[in-house]
């Protein structure tokens, strides 16, 4: 069993409740104060889990500037993009010869423009690491639309 506690203002009930599925139990003495009991995974989840692989995918991290919550963000792996485009973009960008740039490897990612903290569900604009002039103009807190 793993008690955890947390302070969650999307929490505004009183009560308790038992997630079969997770097999977890969520108590809430007071709004926004939440005891979270995990119950051991049954053993049938346990044999299941340790046939299963999961896939990892790139993600950015960042810290939420409303609440502070530590949020990880899957980055955008454009479509077809093939070789010949990947030289051209690595010497546009980078400045390398066709021969240093064809010896490059790894992916494209791109970075959403903007990002939703999970917790206190804030969109915020992201900053573009390559612009000339970083600036923290682009807070600009909104509610999402979720
Ligand atoms: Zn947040």
């Amino acid at each position: 069993m793993k008690l955890t506690i947390k302070f969650d203002r999307r929490d505004i009930w009183v009560g308790a409740f038992w997630d079969r599925e997770k097999r977890t139990l969520y108590v809430c003495p007071l709004p926004m104060l939440v005891f979270i009991l995990r119950a051991e995974p049954a053993a049938d989840a346990k044999r299941r889990a340790e046939r299963t692989e999961v896939e990892l995918h790139a993600a950015s991290r960042w810290d939420c500037p409303e609440c502070g919550i530590e949020n990880f963000t899957r980055m955008i792996r454009p479509e077809s993009i093939d070789r010949e485009e990947t030289i051209s973009l690595l010497r546009e960008k980078y400045g390398l010869s066709h021969d240093e740039a064809a010896a490059q490897e790894g992916e494209w990612m791109m970075q959403p423009d903007r990002v939703t903290c999970a917790a206190c569900c804030m969109t915020f604009a992201t900053t573009d690491p390559d612009a000339p002039e970083p600036g923290g103009d682009n807070y600009e807190p909104h509610r999402s639309d979720k």
